[in-house]
């Protein structure tokens, strides 16, 4: 148990009409209580609200609403007050101070949902998901990160991780009686567990291409030759739509990604300072520039027009820069200006590029919008695509991913020892690692660390 007793501003630092201040631990009421001009609190009812005063002496600070949470039944599990006050910055300055100088300290970031995984009130999965809920922008990422906060992955994880805690115990117990050469744990059953664990594994790991996709967005390189039609291609998608220009942390100064929501789901079009100063072709950028681009990206939209290209050559540049996991998007521009020439130059290109899958042509006009809907249906598609009507669950947290990879990877091994009849004591080896993989999803497992840096990430009063 905590001994700190901790607050914080819960809501957004600034002017609202209501700004609320939680303080939590084993001294929560009396400490509020010392600030508090109204019903002696510390006599108080569990989840009942008081009219009253903060108080700094004889000065009266504001006039505010105090919630009263008795432990355990409170986020924390712990003592908790919950102050609504006129939501003014200068004034939550001053009920803070009060506070602290009656016995509360500051809380870190994070500190309420860790001390609810602290104390086991929620698990790991689910307070990354309460961070999760916070910052979701959009309905498919608040309804995966909900999902997730309700126990989602770790309530299936969990069950898997139980049955084959059953059987590590009875391959460890044959390592009690080696001397007699017994088999209390079936190997063919564990081995079609392992089977049903990996399944579960792998359409999770899965999972993380759509909720990635969901939650970050959707990596787009926009690539032709001078004059192709990049920048009013980039002007036309996202002048009706939301656009965000920023720069990315980490990145040379002049990254500049621009970010087009469609129903829902960011695409972001990397690196597109060069395109607005039309600087951005293959020429001017190098074939160095233009496939790091790409090998950045998820979906390629590659602009042509029929009269400053041939079809060898668009298709020998796809070629070159073809991979199973990119979606390419070839799009036949000015088609305001297309004749007969246009027709055969597509039908070759789709010759040419017969045995690529994941290449779709479409013939545009960035310029007189035509064929703009197809586009962006084509970009949806692409993310419906990724989703797996088997999973409920979905991966979006790049820990849980790498954690998954792990256990599967482990899980693999167990399989590998069981085929292999290795030795027992080899198999309850792996079989550890695998539970304990598993175990770092739910933060069964987890060092300082990793808590540390899971917690550092949420904002102070959260
Ligand atoms: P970038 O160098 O690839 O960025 O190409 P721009 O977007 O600057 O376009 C080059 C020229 O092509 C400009 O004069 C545009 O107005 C023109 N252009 C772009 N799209 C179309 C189109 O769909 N139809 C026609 N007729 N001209 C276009």
């Amino acid at each position: 148990m905590n001994k700190d007793t901790i607050c914080a501003l819960a809501t957004a630092n600034g002017v609202g009409a209501l700004g609320i201040i939680r303080v939590s631990g084993p001294d929560a009421i009396a400490v509020t209580n010392r600030c508090f001009k109204g019903k002696n609190l510390e006599t108080a009812v569990s989840h009942t609200v008081h009219y009253g005063f903060i108080t700094d002496g004889d000065e009266t600070i504001d006039e505010v609403m105090v919630s009263v949470f008795l432990a355990p039944k409170t986020f924390t599990t712990e003592d908790s007050t919950e102050i609504s006050f006129h939501g003014s910055p200068h004034i939550a300055g001053k009920i803070l101070e009060v506070l602290t100088r009656n016995g509360a300290r500051m809380a870190k970031g994070g500190e309420f949902t860790m001390r609810a995984f602290m104390n086991g009130r929620i698990d790991l999965s689910q307070a990354e998901a309460i961070a999760d809920i916070i910052a979701s922008e959009n309905e498919a990422s608040r309804k995966i990160a909900m999902n997730q906060l309700k126990g989602g992955i770790t309530d299936e994880i969990s069950v898997l991780r139980g049955d084959l805690l059953n059987f590590t115990s009875l391959v460890e117990l044959e390592l009690d009686f080696a001397e007699e050469d017994v088999e209390f744990a079936d190997r063919t059953a564990l081995n079609m567990l392992l089977n049903r664990i990996e399944e579960k594994l792998r359409s999770l790991v899965e999972s993380f291409r759509y909720g990635n996709a969901v939650k970050n967005g959707v990596e787009v390189a926009i690539i032709g030759k001078p004059n192709a039609g990049k920048s009013t291609l980039l002007n036309t998608l996202l002048k009706e739509e939301r656009a965000i220009v920023s720069d990315i942390a980490g990145t040379t100064r002049d990254t500049i990604e621009e970010v087009l929501h469609i129903r829902g789901t960011a695409f972001r079009f990397i690196d597109t300072a060069g395109i607005r100063d039309t600087t951005d072709t293959i020429e001017a950028i190098g074939v160095q520039k233009a496939h790091e681009k790409i090998a950045a990206a998820k979906i390629l939209l590659y602009l042509y027009d029929e009269f400053d290209s041939t079809p060898q050559e668009v298709a020998a540049f796809i070629k070159e820069v073809y991979r199973e996991d990119l979606k390419v998007v070839l799009l036949h521009n000015k088609s305001d200006l297309s004749s007969e020439k246009g027709q055969n130059f597509d039908n070759d290109l789709r010759s040419a590029l017969e045995a690529e899958n994941n290449v779709t042509l479409l013939s545009i006009s960035a310029r007189e919008k035509v064929g703009i809907e197809e586009l962006k249906n084509e970009l949806i598609d692409y993310v419906e695509g990724l989703k797996q009507s088997e999973n409920n669950v979905i991966i979006t947290n790049q820990r849980h991913h790498e954690a998954l990879l792990r256990s599967l990877d482990s899980v693999r091994r167990v399989k590998d020892a069981v085929s292999q009849s290795f030795h027992t004591e080899l198999l309850a080896y792996e079989l550890r690692y695998a539970l304990e993989y598993l175990g770092e999803i739910s933060g069964e497992f987890t060092n300082d660390e990793v808590l540390g840096n899971i917690f550092s990430k949420f904002c102070i009063g959260k």
